[in-house]
């Protein structure tokens, strides 16, 4: 029996640019091609695998564990490098796929057999393989009637059966029960006994620890750890909230190129000064974000991680939300300024990534200049709008809240109007509840002015938002809320705050929320604050 090796494979694919820039659309137009780029997916992969060894590929989604096992498998070509095996391949990879509900389970167990190259009657085979999958009772029922677990027991035990000398395997292992896994376990330590090979992709270490002798780490298709499994690293601790917020700001990168291109104009907004800051908050505040020197207990404790970093953006936060919030005022119609929404503030303090209430300082500023007599705050972030609530609890403006029934904010202060939504809560119900809150809210309040706070966050992909909302059910609540205060000629300030999701989703959901709110109010290619 031979070993696997594998010499220096990378595989490259050409991936389409998503940029919709001039030059672009003019590479289009002469080449009829759109501009592409290259995406290494692998990179210089090398490894050799002696008869009887297992191989754990891990590595977080994306990192390139089913391209490597699609090149080993020869699914896929490489396109460069080598690998080098002889003798029998079987691959469990979307093998689900093979599978007729329609057909019975006997009738499924011989199409595996055949599928998986049995030697031997595909009648005696399916025998085997489904008193091997403990399925022979259930030998007439229909595949569409098992659980997806047990139908899995039939590929699954027709690979065991198929005496190959090389198992790929793409995280099949973690369906079934536990005594199915066990089994499985066992079938697969036997057949390396007789020299087989496996190389499994999973995201279990456990798994990896218990079942291959060697592991290779792969991230973004580097090869990051190779060697004898017990040396493996350590998985990395779920991200802090702090790298969530973090992570979250890089969506903003994406989200104006993507307003550039659909024709909207950023314009840099002036910093607030220290007088306007003071209308919301207190002087000793003001004074500990100028010296920006939260310890690291405070910065625990008021959620304001990395705070030298996020601190001295008070002044860039409070003078966006401000200038957008005039454009609205003076116009009657839409202000945007992206990265507003610090509504966990306190006057005293900030808290929870919110350095300072941008919105409280806007408000209190269109009052001063008597711009606006009723401001009011729709605030439809997945966490409790607590700081703006606090501030506005003299009711000079009515606030709303609309989200997750606990979790953060712990500290949480009574809005003019909330809704509490249950953990978890999807499309229909979010959306029932946000409609009805906001025409009860809004006959209530009477505002001549709204600061709308659309976050992302309650998008079911949302790390810390803790809902389960699509992106068409966050698009359909921004379409029915902006077209609702177009119609009532409602002058509006649209901030978008946190975001927690992956910072691609998280720029498109933002995107179309500003798009939603652009179409409503006519504002089309406007002017936002950046
Ligand atoms: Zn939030």
């Amino acid at each position: 029996m031979t070993g696997l090796s594998v010499l220096a494979v990378t595989k490259t694919y050409r991936v389409e640019l998503p940029r919709a820039d001039a030059l672009s659309s003019l590479i289009r137009f002469f080449s009829g091609r759109s501009p592409t780029r290259a995406f290494n997916a692998l990179e210089d992969i090398s490894f050799s695998l002696a008869p009887g060894s297992a191989l754990a590929v891990c590595g977080p989604n994306g990192s390139g564990k089913t391209t490597l096992l699609k090149v080993l498998a020869g699914i896929a070509a490489p396109s460069g490098g080598s690998v080098t095996f002889a003798g029998k391949k079987v691959c469990l990879l979307g093998f689900a796929s093979i599978l007729q509900d329609r057909l019975s389970v006997r009738e499924n167990a011989r199409l595996c057999a055949v599928f998986f190259e049995l030697p031997g009657s595909a009648a005696e085979n399916a025998e085997k393989i489904m008193e091997a999958g403990a399925l022979s009772d259930l030998c007439n029922a229909r595949a569409g009637e098992l659980s997806a677990g047990m139908r899995l027991r039939l590929p699954f035990m027709a690979a065991l059966l198929s005496g190959a000398d090389l198992y790929l395997i793409d995280e099949a292992l973690a369906v079934g029960d536990a005594a199915f896994r066990a089994k499985c376990l066992a079938g697969l330590n036997a057949l390396r006994q007789r020299g087989a090979i496996l190389v499994f992709a999973t995201h279990d270490q456990a798994l990896a620890r218990a079942m291959a002798d060697t592991a290779l780490m792969l991230e973004a298709g580097r090869m990051t750890f190779l060697g004898p499994v017990g040396g493996l690293p350590a998985p990395a601790q779920a991200a802090a909230p702090g790298e969530a917020f973090l992570a979250g700001l890089k969506r903003f990168a994406l989200l104006y190129e993507q307003l550039k291109a659909a024709g909207f104009r950023l314009k840099e907004s002036a910093r607030a000064t220290d007088e306007e800051l003071l209308l919301a908050h207190t002087a000793s505040w003001l004074a500990r974000l100028k010296a920006n020197d939260l310890t690291p207990e405070e910065e625990r404790s008021r959620a304001l991680p990395h705070s030298r970093d996020i601190l001295p953006l008070a002044w860039r936060m409070a003078g966006g939300t401000i200038a957008a919030a005039r454009a609205a005022a003076a116009s009657g119609g839409l202000g945007v300024y992206p990265p507003g929404g610090g509504h966990h503030a306190f006057p005293g303090g900030g808290e929870g990534f919110s350095p300072v209430n941008d919105i409280a300082v806007a408000a209190r500023v269109l009052l001063r200049d008597g711009a606006v007599k009723r401001p009011a705050v729709i605030d439809l972030d997945a966490h409790q709008g607590n700081g703006t609530a606090f501030i506005f609890a003299d009711g000079a403006v009515k606030t709303f809240s609309a989200h997750r029934a606990d979790g953060y904010p712990a500290r949480r202060v009574r809005s003019s109007m909330d809704v509490d939504l249950p953990a978890g809560a999807d499309g229909a119900a979010y959306l029932a509840a946000v409609k009805r809150g906001v025409e009860d809210f809004l006959e209530l309040a009477q505002p001549d002015f709204v600061f709308a706070l659309c976050s992302a966050d309650a998008y079911e992909g949302d790390a810390l938002g803790g809902l389960k909302v699509s992106e068409q059910g966050l698009r359909q609540r921004d379409e029915f809320l902006f077209k609702t205060l177009a119609e009532k000629k409602l002058p509006a300030c649209l901030v978008l705050s946190g975001a927690y999701s992956a910072p691609e989703a998280a720029a498109r959901i933002n995107f179309n929320t500003i798009q939603a709110a652009a179409a409503a109010f006519g504002a089309a290619g406007a002017e936002l604050n950046v």
